[in-house]
């Protein structure tokens, strides 16, 4: 089954109107978050480990010029 409500995103009212807010007029969204990703937090991860690498590449070898 697929979500057929929206939330407004100006007075937070739920509605199955897929173009405006029957309220306020205000714009609608799908009210769940959107998917999480598992590939950003490996990134993210990733990113973390590069730039823990590098910090301790650049302790060691502070006497070399990059
Ligand atoms: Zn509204």
């Amino acid at each position: 089954m697929r979500w057929l409500m929206r939330r407004c995103a100006v007075c937070g009212r739920y509605t199955l109107r897929r173009d405006k807010c029957p309220l306020c007029g205000g714009d609608v969204a799908v009210p769940h978050p959107p998917r999480f990703s598992p590939e950003d937090k490996y990134v993210a991860y990733r990113y973390r480990m590069k730039m823990l690498a590098g910090i301790i590449h650049s302790e060691e070898s502070s006497s070399e010029p990059t």
